[in-house]
């Protein structure tokens, strides 16, 4: 297969740029308004132009039956036939040559960008597939787009199928710590006579012997003090070799789990560590670690076609660490105010129709359900958006030249999307964009020269 699919990859690739069908409706102010009303964007920066960020908007098919096929689509065909099945976006890129005019007519080209595999990734085997769109006004380019998805072959028998064979035993000396973790938060027992941090959590004081205690919120950030590589005997749920880490948190007291996305030869003692949060199953999240400021597992997508996709991708989810607040962005040199968005069924909803996605993941919420997701979650073209509101909010007089995004973990209904912004220089913006379950994205902004 692997050869057969290389062949068709340079054949896609060499066969260059082929027309799409000319996009249905001109730059207008009503698709522009329902889209600055869905995303919370400013709508009266837009008297004249289009949001930038609003591209991909102006060719989505809709629920036009006869949508032009995707110049991918032999590539990713072969791959779910080979039993590549699952399927993420990891990665989108969109360069704007110059902002649209109201009014402007637009078509769209497509051009195969290649494919790259077989790579071991956090969700299983799978290849890397790249494909170019580009937008035109007359025969002048506007626009384009790379966009990547990872296929890949999802895990049998691994910890993200099936319920986790090993449940922690929760009691009434623990259970705030369960359930801190299914909030998101790294609780540490403290004991509330003296102030002394205890770990693992027990009845009583070992300082002033006081039982009554309460707890505080880790960060999430440690170091590395000893570890081991378990090899053998197996462990239900768990495939070797893996990692087990005992780490020190910045707030004082050690803590075991496991270490993610590093491979053992490369753990180190006193390396610097963060926190994750894994879903095992769909009741059981495990706090574990994972090298600290190491890239997050590519998850997520606006296609959760295989059931195990989201589900997989969810238990690839990295965390809290990245759970940054908004106020604390904004000490920080270059942080611009950031945004908070409430995720309501309501807000998923409207943006995906205002961005022309109507693919039911984003608002069907039983359908969603059935194929592996916790709920309906956001779509790519609305998270491209918020980034481009999170910058101008910041920086209202910068012009946008080009938004690259990282995807991370799906942004589910029902959660909080927190962005935060940072300017790297005069001329780039970073944006990380977090939920509970981690990064859903992280964007580098490129700004025109201002002139
Ligand atoms: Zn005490």
């Amino acid at each position: 297969m692997h050869d057969q699919l290389m062949a068709l990859a340079e054949e896609l690739t060499a066969a260059g740029e082929s027309p799409a069908s000319a996009c249905p409706d001109p730059v207008n102010a009503a698709m522009i308004r329902n889209w600055t009303q869905a995303l919370g964007d400013r709508g009266d920066r837009w008297a004249e132009t289009a949001p930038p960020a609003m591209i991909q908007v102006w060719s989505m098919p809709g629920l036009d039956r006869d949508k032009p096929a995707s110049i991918a689509d032999r590539a990713l065909t072969l791959l779910n036939e080979s039993g590549f099945t699952g399927v993420v976006a990891t990665n989108c890129e969109q360069t704007y040559d110059r902002y649209l005019r109201h009014g402007e007519r637009l078509r769209a080209t497509m051009r195969f960008g290649g494919v790259t595999g077989p790579k071991r990734t956090g969700l299983g085997e799978g290849y890397f597939v790249t494909w170019y769109q580009a937008w035109y006004s007359g025969d002048e380019r506007v626009a384009e787009m790379m966009f990547r998805v990872l296929k890949f072959r999802p895990r049998v028998g691994g910890a993200a199928k099936g319920r986790h064979p090993l449940r922690p035993a929760v009691g009434l000396d623990t259970r705030f710590f369960w359930d801190g973790v299914r909030e998101g938060e790294l609780r540490v027992q403290r004991c509330a006579e003296c102030g002394r941090l205890r770990h693992p959590p027990g009845p009583m004081c070992p300082s002033c012997h006081a039982t009554k205690r309460d707890h505080v919120a880790a960060s999430g950030r440690g170091t590395l003090h000893s570890y081991v590589v378990h090899h053998h005997p197996p462990v239900p749920g768990h495939e070797p070799p893996f990692v087990v880490a005992l780490v020190d948190l910045e707030e004082g007291v050690r803590m075991v789990g496991n270490l993610l996305d590093c491979p053992p030869d490369q753990v180190r003692v006193g390396m610097p560590v963060e926190l994750v949060f894994q879903e095992m199953d769909d009741e059981l999240t495990l706090p574990q670690w994972r090298p600290a400021g190491a890239p997050a597992a590519p998850v997520s997508g606006a296609s959760a076609s295989a059931a195990s996709a989201s589900r997989a991708s969810a238990s690839a989810a990295s965390a809290s660490a990245s759970k940054a607040a908004p106020e604390s962005a904004a000490e920080v040199a270059g942080g611009l105010p950031g945004l908070s968005v409430e995720l309501t069924p309501t807000f998923v909803i409207s943006t995906a129709l205002a961005t022309r996605d109507f693919t039911p993941v984003h608002h069907d919420t039983a359908l969603a359900r059935a194929q592996g997701s916790k709920d309906i979650f956001l779509n790519i073209l609305t998270t491209i958006g918020l980034v481009q509101r999170c910058v101008l909010e910041g920086l209202p007089d910068a012009v946008l030249e080009g938004i690259s995004v990282r995807l991370g973990v799906p942004a589910y209904a029902g959660d909080t999307l927190t962005m935060t912004g940072r300017a790297v220089d005069d001329r780039t913006v970073e944006v990380r964009g977090a939920v509970s379950l981690g990064d859903h994205a992280v964007a580098t902004v490129r700004l025109k020269e201002r002139t």
